[in-house]
């Protein structure tokens, strides 16, 4: 039926994952519900009380968060009180759809409900999804496919474009270089030069010769900037294997580690000084669930969209391959450096444990980023 329809739609992502709720999780409960329009009346005439009206990013109502900053006020005791008639949002979820030039089904891989391949299929799932809402995604595809277009036209403008099949496959063809950190270093040094970066022209005897990037600083920037927020509603959260909430805020040079709990009090755990978390490299196992990860990254719109915008962000200065090169280096960089924090808590090694529990860490906050085209 969807095919009738000729909207262009890209379930890869999706193939391979079946999805299980599991009980003692309820992370996507710490994301704040937006009700659609047609759900408003109903939430608003059986829960007012549950239901505020919010300005950011843009005016919508949604369902409260205990404390202005806890979990759903529906959820008690980790279950959703409304669960037969929970907002759209609420079911979706771990599939976010990206609409660019097409629809693309992308996986929430914080949610750990996907990580043991059992249960519903998520392109049915998805399909379902998408033909319930299938006016919303028709609208929002046309709108996003004029954006793009113009920002394609902008780009080609000013002599910055590149299309994207080829910046995926130089990362392909790439892929075990980008887990050595001598070669993220070339790349984030190259990405911020005049000249547009090709990968495939960095040379491994090139890349041992870095100098003038300290890349284990540069790592622990790239996760500090990611936790630098004022509220703690927004800073990543982690759920972790027991299902607990760790939240990590940059407090001055500091990290304040601490807890949301169930009726949204946060609990402090611990301050840790980031410069005593060792930069760790993944072992065998972990880089192939690395390797992965990055193949998956390259292959979605959002982070495509992501590098888009910041090209536009910056006034279209710099070349979309630097830009976009750039987003893989500084993800990859972020995710290790998460990782090796939650190895060092542990006393753990960076193995495919700590690499998966990193991308538990990372993947939301990825996907949250701002991006040219949008979420439906
Ligand atoms: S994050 Fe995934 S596993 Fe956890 S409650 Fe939500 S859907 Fe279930
Ligand atoms: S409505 Fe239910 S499923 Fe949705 S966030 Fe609230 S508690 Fe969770």
């Amino acid at each position: 039926m969807l095919k009738e329809k000729n909207l262009n739609i890209d379930l890869s992502q999706l193939r391979g994952f079946r999805f299980k709720c599991l009980e003692s999780c309820q992370l996507c409960c710490l994301c704040q519900p937006e009700l659609l329009q047609e759900e408003v009346e109903y939430f608003l005439k059986h829960y007012g009380d549950a239901v505020c009206f919010k300005k950011r990013p843009h005016q919508h109502y949604a369902i409260k968060l205990k404390q202005n900053q806890g979990p759903c006020v529906f959820l008690v005791d980790r279950k959703c009180m409304v669960y037969d008639s929970r907002p759209h949002f609420c079911r979706q979820f771990p599939i976010h759809f990206h609409v660019l030039d097409r629809i693309q089904a992308e996986l929430d891989l914080s949610c750990r409900g996907i990580w043991d391949n059992r249960g519903d299929d998520l392109e049915v799932l998805a399909s379902q999804l998408i033909y319930d809402k299938i006016e919303a995604f028709t609208e929002t595809l046309k709108e996003s496919r004029k954006l793009y277009s113009e920002f394609i036209s902008e780009c080609r403008g000013a002599g910055l474009w590149k299309d994207p099949g080829d910046l995926r496959i130089q990362v392909n063809q790439s892929l075990e270089k980008f887990l050595d950190l001598r070669f993220l270093a070339r790349v984030l040094e190259l990405s911020v030069e005049d000249d547009e970066l090709n990968l495939g022209e960095i040379k491994n005897e090139e890349s041992l010769k870095i100098e003038s990037v300290d890349i284990v600083k540069v790592a622990m920037k790239a996760t500090l900037d990611s936790i630098s927020v004022s509220k703690i509603v927004d800073a990543p959260v982690y759920c972790d294997d027991e299902g607990y909430w760790n939240v990590f805020m940059t407090k001055g040079s500091k990290i304040n580690w601490c807890r949301i709990l169930d009726d949204g009090s946060i609990e402090h755990i611990e301050t840790i000084d980031p410069n005593s978390v060792e930069l760790l490299v993944p072992d065998q196992n972990g880089r192939r669930l690395l390797s992965k990860y990055l193949m998956m990254l390259n292959e979605r719109d959002s982070v495509l969209g992501y590098a888009c915008y910041l090209v536009d962000s910056f006034e279209y200065e710099d070349f979309l391959s630097n830009v976009y090169f750039g987003v893989i280096g500084t993800s990859i960089l972020d995710l290790l450096w998460r990782g090796s924090l939650l190895a060092f808590l542990k006393g753990r090694k960076l193995d495919e444990t700590s690499v998966k529990e990193a991308i538990i860490f990372f993947d939301m906050d990825l996907l949250d980023a701002p991006t040219i085209g949008a979420f439906v």
